[in-house]
């Protein structure tokens, strides 16, 4: 008998409702998969991210986190990173976040201080998501900065990469994908 993964029991009922879609989210989660796919092409937790503004890509990146040894090499930690560096300011104001997994705690917090707009991921991260699971991190109406979230786009194809990720490897995930 094996222990479920973790997102074989996903729950679509949220504490806060996810903001409305935009026409453009499917395209750029689209990015943010192949993102994943390169992450799993690495054995690494499939898990991608890109940061848009105005219809540009200002960033793209997939968790890291095995080959640098790194807990924090989250695919939004990188793609922060990569953002703020071409924009050449801390502050991603405007910007939209594509990931294929809600952020933890970490990536949450770091979208806040990024001063994002919005952030769209594919699926909840029950054990880790600090967005709708287990807090309201971008939303929380005593933080200085709301940010918008939406949820859902590619969100079969962003559950099953890490599903097969998981099951091939033969054991039971002791962490969530937010653990990466
Ligand atoms: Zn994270």
């Amino acid at each position: 008998m094996s222990t479920p993964d973790p997102f074989d029991n996903l729950e679509d009922s949220s504490p806060n409702p996810s903001g409305p879609g935009h026409p453009d989210d499917e395209r750029f989660m689209a990015l943010a998969f192949e993102e994943a796919q390169r992450a799993a092409g690495r054995d690494e937790v499939p898990i991608g991210c890109v940061i848009v503004r105005e219809g540009m890509v200002l960033g793209r990146a997939h968790n890291l986190t095995r080959t640098h040894t790194d807990p924090t090499c989250h695919a939004e930690m990188l793609a922060i990173s990569q953002a703020a560096r071409r924009l050449g300011v801390m502050r991603l104001v405007g910007a939209t976040v594509y990931t294929t997994v809600e952020p933890c705690f970490m990536c949450a917090g770091a979208l806040v201080h990024a001063r994002v707009k919005r952030v769209v991921w594919a699926v909840r991260d029950p054990k880790f998501g600090g967005c709708a699971s287990l807090g309201t991190v971008l939303s929380h109406p005593q933080a200085n900065h709301q940010v918008e979230w939406h949820e859902g786009p590619m969100a079969d194809a962003s559950r099953e990469i890490l599903q097969t990720f998981f099951r091939s490897k033969r054991v039971v995930p002791r962490v969530s994908p937010g653990d990466a």
